[in-house]
């Protein structure tokens, strides 16, 4: 008989009671390391005091309104968004898929306000990932999420990942857009070059066309700057948020530039809770800590810390890692082909460290940005274990050393 609960997901057969930090309880008492965070969205690990207490009192006093009205948690959240980004105006909403897909929106009547309707199309990269809705699915472009779903929704090419030949080749009179993560995160935690993202962003303004980000998984601080793209010395012309701007709470946001944002007139776009007084009060909250002075500098530091960690984690084990790969704290581990990274999950799980699959057999770290280094170091531990009871041979052989 079929759950009542959908089974849309193949979940680990763990239940948490509670968290603190970093880390997470079962009812029985069982302790894990959170080197997931709910797949990157605890930006700030469990019961926060600050998040708990802005939601608790936001609660209390009001939670919904709808946008009929002003919300002045929203006001605010957008406000310091601008301050602090190279965006104009923001729009909020409740999930990744849904920033997407308001961005796709977005990117598509910018050009017919501009009076060029026929550009419509945006360029997606292979091995991306942008959300599970019609549109979100079609610019995501995997084949396996989009069988039996019918004709995907119009309006998307797909290049490889990197490619500067490929994108010149793909722009034409229909091109709308360039759709990018700064790092692939799904996908198997990969980078773009910094370069590439530079060459991207000229080839835009050479041709006209926008540069729509997806920093949904990379955003809010995740990889040592507040946005990803910021490495890069890049601005895009919208970009997407989710994931760890709510610190757990749902909250999405479309960020853009003023000639991107003023197409979006009354009437065009909208969402009911798109963010309501607490979702905005949740939103804020995470920003009063992610802004703090220091607060990124130590992500990095300790992000760094980790990714040395990392490095010589895999110098110990050749025959299960193959490398390490992303940025900040947004690392995976490449893992050799004869390990799946289903299986090392389930060994770390194990060992009381949770991690989170991606794809190319990558084993995706992203724990809470206010991990220590004395966390990172307890992780490392737990995947060494994890790597020797992935790699038979290699405990007798760690032994005998
Ligand atoms: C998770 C993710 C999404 C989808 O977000 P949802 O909140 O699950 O809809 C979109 N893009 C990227 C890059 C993501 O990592």
């Amino acid at each position: 008989m079929i759950p009542a609960l959908m089974p849309t997901y193949n979940r680990a057969d763990l239940a948490f009671e509670r968290g603190e930090g970093a880390w997470l309880w079962t009812a029985d008492g069982r302790r894990f390391l959170d080197f997931g965070a709910g797949i990157a969205t605890a930006s700030l690990g469990h019961g926060h005091p600050h998040l708990v207490q802005a939601i608790a009192e936001q609660a209390a006093k009001v939670m919904h309104t709808s946008n009929l009205y002003r919300i002045p948690q929203a006001e605010k959240l957008a406000a310091r968004l601008v301050e602090t980004s190279f965006a104009d105006s923001v729009f909020f909403c409740n999930s990744g898929a849904e920033a997407n897909e308001g961005m796709i929106k977005a990117v598509r009547k910018y050009h017919a306000e501009n009076g060029h309707p026929e550009r419509f199309v945006t360029i997606c990269f292979e091995g991306a990932f942008h959300g599970r809705t019609l549109a979100t699915l079609a610019a995501t472009g995997n084949e396996k999420y989009l069988a039996g779903f019918g004709p995907p929704v119009q309006g998307f090419k797909h290049i490889p990942f990197g490619n500067m030949n490929a994108l010149r080749d793909a722009i034409d009179g229909t091109t709308a857009a360039v759709m990018i993560e700064p790092i692939q995160g799904e996908g198997g935690v990969r980078p773009a070059s910094l370069d590439f993202l530079r060459q991207l962003r000229a080839a835009c303004d050479e041709f006209g066309v926008l540069l729509a980000l997806d920093e949904v998984q990379t955003g809010m601080g995740r990889s040592g700057k507040l946005w990803a793209h910021q490495w890069a010395g890049i601005e895009p012309d919208v970009m997407s948020s989710a994931k760890g701007i709510g610190g757990g709470f749902p909250l999405g946001a479309i960020l853009a530039k003023e000639k991107v944002a003023k197409v979006l007139k009354p009437g065009t776009h909208g969402s009911t809770y798109g963010g309501n007084p607490l979702a905005c009060a949740a939103g804020n909250a995470v920003l009063d800590v992610i802004l703090a002075p220091g607060f990124l500098g130590q992500v990095d530091r300790v992000a760094r810390h980790l990714w040395n960690g990392l490095q010589a984690l895999a110098g110990r084990h050749p025959k299960a890692v193959e490398g390490v790969q992303g940025a900040g704290l947004l690392v995976g581990l490449k893992l050799r082909p004869e390990i799946s990274n289903g299986d090392l999950q389930n060994a770390a799980a194990a060992e009381g460290l949770l991690t989170v699959a991606a794809g190319m057999n990558v084993l995706r770290l992203a724990p809470p940005l206010i991990i220590t280094e004395a966390e990172a170091d307890e992780a490392l531990r737990l995947l060494d274990r994890a790597c020797l009871r992935c790699t038979p041979g290699a405990e007798k052989a760690a032994a005998a050393q």
